[in-house]
Formats: structure tokens, sequence, C-alpha cells
């Protein structure tokens, strides 16, 4: 590893805390930034915007425009900064004790900036299969860039078969998350005076029906957890965080809001809940309709992350486990932009530098210790792409 690229992650990370590329905001500052120095390097650069046309994912490749490559992704958005207590700038790098400070500092600039930093060490014409650079735009709410990503890579027939995303593990290789999937239910009743019930329709009370069947089937998700799942609880779990309806005692309660999760170990469970769920949906529904036709139950879905599932044959973990010298890999409880990549037919692993427990926080760092960790396995794949 050429000494320099350490102190250039460092200036690289700088500029990309500088961007103040929080979800709601426009991250094309940096994606320009980012794709200028990527073009720089000699890598072809696709740069697509969302409908707002504010924001855009780069996908650069350098090597063969061949199938099969491998993918460094990581997410430009950052969580916002409000209501948090900051000793400095969050979107100014501060270097202090043998860490870097900044909004995005692990989670996940400073992945980005070593990917950047090394792009130039990386000989295009040597490379024996492609190697790409994922950068994506709102994964903080709901991974928006990386879903519209994979879509457009299908779009161009572009099948890269592995991918590493860069969430601060520690460098610790991470095979696999649960899911996490979001939805507020709103029930629209028929307000009516408390004394004559059966003339309208209680929102509050068929909302109450609607979480008793969450709950049941909550209890079967126990006998459907995997005999070798991992995770902590090894089953699916589901809770109903937000119940709000109703006007006063005496009235009939014209609506209700109910805010639910679930967060599945494996996919099948996402099917059996949606499904079993919209059944219920309906037939309270048609009750509620055959009282007060403007009657209603509406399912918003807030967020949907699918689950990274952990696969026996694994060539993404097999390459990072090498690259790193881990012998064994972990999973974790925190959702990522992964599963989606797996989804799309790759091979998915996490590993990145920083700790998620500084993710989100105010004084979030990134120890340079970990950036030059994660220096070291982007060389050892450089290695192992020109060998
Ligand atoms: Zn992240």
């Amino acid at each position: 590893m050429p000494s320099d690229t350490l102190s250039r992650t460092r200036e690289i990370l700088a500029d990309l805390i500088a961007f103040p590329t929080v979800s709601a905001d426009s991250n094309l500052a940096l994606i320009d930034y980012a794709a200028g120095r990527l073009r720089q390097a000699g890598a072809t650069c696709m740069v697509t915007r969302d409908p707002s046309g504010t924001k855009a994912n780069l996908f650069a490749t350098l090597g063969p425009r061949a199938d099969g490559g491998i993918v460094l992704s990581g997410h430009a958005d950052v969580v916002p900064v409000e209501g948090q207590d900051w000793a400095t700038d969050p979107f100014r790098m501060v270097e202090r004790d043998g860490r870097l400070y900044g909004r995005g500092a692990c989670d996940m600039k400073g992945f980005i900036a070593a990917c950047l930093a090394v792009a130039p060490e990386f000989d295009g014409t040597a490379l024996r299969r492609p190697l790409h650079f994922a950068i994506t735009y709102d994964e903080e709410v709901g991974c928006l860039g990386a879903r519209a990503l994979v879509q457009e890579l299908a779009r161009s027939g572009i099948r890269p078969s592995v991918a590493i995303i860069g969430e601060p593990t520690e460098m610790r290789v991470i095979e696999g998350h649960k899911g996490c999937y979001e939805y507020t239910t709103e029930f629209v009743g028929l307000e009516g005076h408390g004394s004559q019930p059966e003339l309208g329709v209680n929102a509050v009370e068929y909302a109450v029906r609607y979480v008793s069947r969450l709950l049941e089937i909550r209890e079967g998700m126990k006998d459907r957890a995997p005999v070798d799942s991992r995770f902590v609880p090894p089953w699916t779990t589901l809770q109903v965080g937000c119940f709000n309806g109703g006007a006063a005692r005496n009235v009939i309660a014209g609506h209700c809001a109910v805010e639910w999760e679930f967060r599945p170990v494996q996919a099948p469970d996402v099917d059996f809940i949606k499904t079993a769920m919209a059944r219920h949906e309906e037939e309270l529904r048609r009750e509620m309709k055959s009282i007060s036709p403007g009657a209603d139950i509406v399912t918003h879905t807030i967020g949907e992350v699918e689950g990274l599932a952990v696969v026996e044959q694994s060539e993404a973990r097999d390459i990072v486990n090498e690259l790193t010298g881990a012998n064994h890999a972990d999973v974790v409880a925190f959702g990522t932009e992964a599963g989606l990549f797996q989804q799309a037919g790759m091979s998915a692993v996490i590993c990145g530098p920083g700790s998620i427990a500084q993710a989100h926080k105010p004084d979030e760092y990134v120890e340079i210790g970990q950036l030059a960790s994660c220096i070291s396995m982007l060389d050892g794949l450089r290695r192992k792409l020109t060998a």
C-alpha cells in the first residue's frame, strides 16, 4: 500500500463530511465530487437521479465490461444533527486522539473515502474482473437509492456477482441481518354518540381487533424460527410501537392509527405476515363498510428493508474473510442495503470501518486505525483481482 493512501483517505473524508448530505437534502454535489475522482482513476461512471432530480446514485466501473464483478457499496446520506449536542461543527472534520470526527465519519463516509482513495491504485487494464463502486442515496430512509440501483443494473444488463457493503462493523465480516418492515395502519370509522355504539363504526375497536391479530401472528413466529437461526431472538419479531385514536370517552372513535413493524429472520415470513394481515384487514373492512360505506382501513408502507439471509455458499463472505484474515462471519441486528443486493442475485457481505455504536450519535467518529484496516482490505482486493 503506498504510504500516502491513508493521508489521501483523510483528505477525502474531510471533503465528504463537508457535504451536508442529510437524507432530506440533495447529494448531487457529493456524487459529482466522487464521480470526478473515479473518472480520474479511469472508471466509467453512470449517474442516475431519483424522481425528484435532487439526488443521485453513482455506479462506477474499473476493468473489463463483463459480468461477475465485485461491487463496493456505500450510502452517501447521513442522519440529521438537529437536537444533538455536538462538541464541534458536525460538517467539518476534526481530528483528535487518533479519531476523525464528523457526521457520517463511520456511517459511512469513512468507507467511501477509503474506496475513493484506493481507486487510482487499481490498474483497470490489469483487472481480471470488473470492480464497481456504488454510492447510493436515501439509505437511512428505507434504502431507496439501492433499490433503484439494483433495478437500474438489471435494466442495463450489468450483472456483478459480489457486493461488499462497507457499513461500520469494525471490519468484522457480517453475513446476515434481519429485515425491517414498517407500517402505519389507519382506521377510518364513523363518529357518533357514545350511547348508541351500533349507529357508528368505532375505529379504535377495529384497530384493537387488528392488533390482536398481529399479536397472534407474532406468537406463531416462534414456531417458524429456522432451527439453525443465529439471531437473538432466533425468530421473526413483531411489535406495535404506537396506537393513537379516538376523541373522548363518550364519542364513538372516528379515527385510529397503529404504527407497527416486524423484523423477519427469513424471507418467507414476510409473505406470511403480509398475506395474513391483508386478509384480516379485508375482513374488518367489509364489516366496517356494511355499517358505513365511508369507513375504511388503509395500510401505509413506511419502509421495507430486506434481510440479508445467511447462505451456506457465499463467495462474498469467502473473499472478505480471506482479505481480512477472519475465519468466521457474524450476524447483526441492524439493517443495511445488503439484502437488496442479495435479492438481485449477488452474494453480499457487510464489512466496513468504524463502529455502529458511533453511528447516528453526536460526535460520530471513525478511528484512523479502522481506516487503515479498511485500506489494507481494499489493497488486498486489488492484488487479488490483478494476480
Ligand atoms: Zn449506514
